[in-house]
């Protein structure tokens, strides 16, 4: 096995694409020695000697010391130096470098070589004894600190001490002979601390550098980083040691990072900073201020400290033309760390930067127009769930955040406003122009009106699934959810939060983004959807396969989703639609009646509203597809809960209270999520579905009267397990065509469909699909029932399922591939089985998450349904897939 891979001098043993086994900076050092760029030459050890060094008991391969030796001498070949050599003296770096970029882990030890003998070489060599003594004792610092593990601070106090003892305020004020005094106090220190002296030996030093970075792997901060970003513990990471070249030679020196563009808003031009006559991690350390590289920069910063444009323009231009040259190479975005020693550049580092949501559009969407990439490439670079910052208003990065308390992510987008404790005081305040925040323990559908009006809603119970969190995301406004460590007191109609109290009136903010709830207002910055947003959702387009529909009721909605770029509705909860001023009040009278005749009664009500609704929605997504599911929710859910409300529904409905005391307890479930609900209902009482059935189509004569053009509707049967079901309720509503086409003398085509959201049905769904003729899949009902948890209760304990690793994922928010995904899968199998071309969609929540979208296109469904403002990143999302 080879172990060690040299570069250095125009030629190397790796290059780019080895990242698995000499990690990304190894890797990126060899690519870019190979590319002939100015790289101090090294050697990098491979990761396999890492998982060796575990495997092993923390011991090195045997051939590993001759291996290093020969590398040590590649690298004294090519720089005319030796290591531990005093006349012709060289020292190295060593860093880490996992396939990863990880935070987490050992860092970098610079200036590995110097002890007492060499440091005088140094100063010789380099004919600045202060420079020389500094770099000893920084070497001593840091070797200390990363490699025998003494604290920063024991240094700081001797250095403190010394300082002030000598009037001395910065560290550059010392001389020579004062920092050599220092290292004496050091070294002494050090012996007391760890009963040994500070290693002379640079081979000594070495290979303590090389084990640190071994054992770094296994810390607990890395463990913990490589946790939650799920990077596996058998990459391991590389070691690279390299020639060391100075920054901090003198006023012709210095060192920086950059970017090629602009990391925060994505703008094409050299984006970077510098400190002269510095080293490496005092750009990072922040003590100085660093100056920019260009002059452009420069004069946009209103800085007066010289660009490096200015101050060292052959370097800089070498600089400039090196950057070009990676940014090509690697087609992205390039995050580069360099050293000027003398006025001769050289390259440390380059990968591909970090940038923010905004930047990645927009650095995408340029990169394809220059024709660097292609606009697939271009779709597949940019994060769709990042998309959400850029539908919605987000808190500026700038602002100061006071954060009283975390709950979950629930809807994106970020909301200040009062706090109100009731729906109908929002509604009231938000009717005096006044901004609120709808703060509750959680919501139900009779919050509807108060949702509505809040600019966010926060409750304080309740999953990513919960009421509140869905018919957030629907609205598109931004909500936290579950919020647990708050506390809402309705007694004394106050918030608790952090040990303070907020009233009614106080101003919050949420960002539903994090889950963050922060104290007062907070500046924003507005999104924007023209330009390079709209030029990614083009390319997005062209090549997805799957189409995009909305789950959307209300008009407001459906044209919101279809600015969104919604292809038709997939899923019109039409219970959403009976919540609302007269509508309710019907709907409790159907729910009272005793007789068939009395529910009649009630629906014949309601029948025109629904009309008249659909009808909007079949104009609104003219020529679309539109999904209608008959009422699925029990009926309760219509019906007052406390003494107070049943009072005053009794009064306006002018019943007696009693009576609908009665029917509430009589409606009673201790699951409704398993009760009364669904198709269930409609085979109790088939008149709500013929109800609706004769909207829907009466709706869709007159909207192809009005258009001229024919409407298919699809009527969906939600919660089926058999067919039996389906087909009792399929006969009351092709029942229905025929009345209606007779009475209107206009031919109908349409669609009945069911949703597969219980175990039965996916395992049955071939004979379902004997008289389905499309399936929906409602992956929160069947997730619910395959787990056997509640969507409304489950967040309790998945948080600390995820905690402790017993799941990764809340099976609500991405779909659970394994088992619930299983079920889908089966299910689309037998459904295609049975009906070649059944239509095939989803519209569970996962219908717009990245994730399960990915598998929605491996199981090859015609289409993917979710809330409007995540019609966008579905879009996106269906395009990676297909990419
Ligand atoms: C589902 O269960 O996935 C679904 C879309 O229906 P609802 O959320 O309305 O139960
Ligand atoms: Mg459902």
């Amino acid at each position: 096995t080879k172990w060690v891979y040299t570069f250095g001098d125009g030629a190397a043993e790796g290059r780019a694409s080895d990242k698995p086994l000499l990690g990304g900076k190894g890797a990126n050092l060899a690519e870019m020695c190979s590319l002939g760029l100015p790289v101090p030459p090294g050697f990098t050890i491979t990761s396999e000697v890492c998982n060796w060094f575990y495997a092993n008991d923390n011991s090195y391969p045997p051939s590993l010391t001759v291996d290093v030796d020969a590398a040590l001498g590649h690298i004294s070949r090519l720089t005319g130096r030796g290591f531990g050599d005093p006349d012709k003296l060289l020292l190295v770096s060593v860093r880490s470098g996992a396939r990863a970029s990880m935070p987490g882990m050992m860092d970098t030890v610079l200036n590995l070589g110097l002890n007492d003998e060499t440091v005088e070489a140094l100063a010789a060599d380099s004919g600045d004894e202060r420079f020389a003594y500094d770099s000893y004792r920084r070497f001593i610092q840091m070797y200390s600190n990363v490699v025998l593990g003494l604290d920063h601070e024991v240094f700081e106090e001797i250095l403190e001490d010394r300082k002030a003892r000598l009037g001395r305020e910065l560290d550059t004020e010392l001389t020579a002979a004062e920092w050599q005094e220092i290292i004496a106090l050091y070294k002494a220190r050090i012996e007391e601390e760890l009963g040994n002296p500070f290693p002379q030996d640079p081979k000594e030093q070495l290979w303590g550098a090389i084990g640190a970075v071994f054992s770094s792997w296994m810390n607990q901060r890395a463990i913990t980083y490589r946790r939650l970003h799920d990077i596996p513990e058998s990459w391991g990471t590389a070691v690279n040691v390299q020639a060391m070249v100075f920054g901090n030679m003198g006023e012709t020196s210095a060192t920086g990072v950059a970017f090629t563009r602009n990391p925060s808003t994505g703008e094409h031009a050299l984006y970077g900073e510098f400190l002269v006559n510095a080293q490496g991690e005092d750009v990072v350390a922040g003590i100085r201020t660093p100056q920019n590289i260009t002059e452009a920069a420069r004069i946009a910063a209103g800085s007066d400290k010289p660009s490096l444009e200015k101050l060292m323009p052959e370097a800089f231009d070498a600089f400039v033309t090196i950057s070009g040259r990676l940014e090509k190479h690697y087609r992205d975005m390039q995050d580069l760390e360099f050293t000027i020693e003398r006025g001769k550049l050289w390259m440390l580092q380059t990968r591909s930067g970090k940038r923010t949501a905004k930047a990645a559009l927009k650095i995408a969407v340029d990169m394809a127009r220059e024709g660097l990439i292609s606009t697939k490439e271009a779709v597949a670079r940019v994060d769709p769930a990042s998309l959400d910052q850029l539908l919605h208003p987000t808190i500026d990065p700038k602002a100061e955040r006071n954060v009283i308390g975390v709950g979950l992510p629930a809807s994106p987008g970020a909301a200040t406003g009062e706090i109100v404790f009731s729906s109908d005081e929002a509604e009231e305040l938000s009717g005096l122009g006044r901004k609120v925040i709808l703060v509750r323990v959680e919501t139900s559908p009779e919050d509807i009106h108060g949702m509505h009006a809040a600019e966010g809603i926060l409750t304080t119970r309740g999953g990513m699934t919960s009421h509140a969190a869905v018919v957030a995301r629907g609205m598109g406004k931004p909500c936290v959810s579950g919020a647990g460590s708050l506390r809402v007191d309705h007694r004394n109609g106050t918030l608790l939060a952090m040990g303070q109290t907020f009233k009614k009136g106080d101003i919050i903010t949420i960002d539903g983004s994090n889950g963050q709830v922060l104290k007062g207002a907070v500046a924003m910055l507005q999104p924007e959807l023209s330009g390079d947003f709209a030029a990614i959702m083009e390319w997005a387009d062209a090549a997805r396969r799957m189409k995009v529909r909305t789950n959307a009721e209300t008009p407001a909605d459906a044209r919101m989703a279809r600015s969104f770029g919604a292809e038709g509705i997939g899923l019109c909860r039409t219970e959403h639609m009976f919540f609302d001023g007269d509508r309710i009040t019907a709907m409790r009278e159907m729910i009272l009646a005793d007789t068939e005749k009395g529910r009649r009664g009630a629906l014949d009500k309601l029948l025109p509203m629904q009309r008249s609704d659909f009808l909007e929605l079949f104009e609104i997504m003219a020529g679309l597809p539109v999904t209608i599911r008959l009422l699925d929710p029990p009926l309760h859910e219509f019906l007052p809960k406390t003494e107070k409300e049943i009072a005053e529904v009794a009064q306006v409905m002018d019943v007696p209270a009693d009576r609908l005391r009665q029917r509430t307890d009589a409606l009673h479930e201790f699951n409704p999520m398993l009760g009364h609900r669904g198709c269930r209902l409609a085979v109790s009482y088939p008149e709500i579905a013929e109800m609706q059935a004769r909207a829907i189509f009466e709706a869709a004569v007159e909207a192809g009267r009005k258009a001229g053009e024919l409407v298919v509707p699809e009527i969906m049967v939600p919660l089926v397990s058999l067919k039996s079901e389906l087909d009792y309720v399929k006969a009351r509503i092709d029942q229905i065509a025929r009345n209606v086409m007779e009475e209107t003398n206009v031919h109908i085509d349409y669609l009945v469909g069911t949703m597969i959201e219980l175990p039965r049905a996916a395992v049955r769904a071939h004979v379902i699909a004997e008289t389905a003729e499309f399936f929906s899949f409602g992956t929160n009902d069947l997730t619910q029932t395959t787990f056997g948890i509640s969507r409304d209760d489950a967040s309790s304990f998945l948080e600390t399922y995820r905690k402790k690793g017993v799941i990764d994922q809340d099976p609500f928010v991405s779909i659970d591939v394994d088992g619930v995904g299983e079920l889908v899968r089966l299910a689309a199998d037998k459904g295609r089985a049975q009906r070649p071309g059944i239509k095939l969609g989803i519209c569970g929540e996962h219908g717009g998450d990245p994730a399960s979208i990915h598998f929605c296109e491996d199981v090859g469904l015609d289409y993917v349904s979710c809330s409007p403002f995540r019609v966008p990143i579905a879009r996106l999302a269906a395009a990676q897939a297909a990419i």
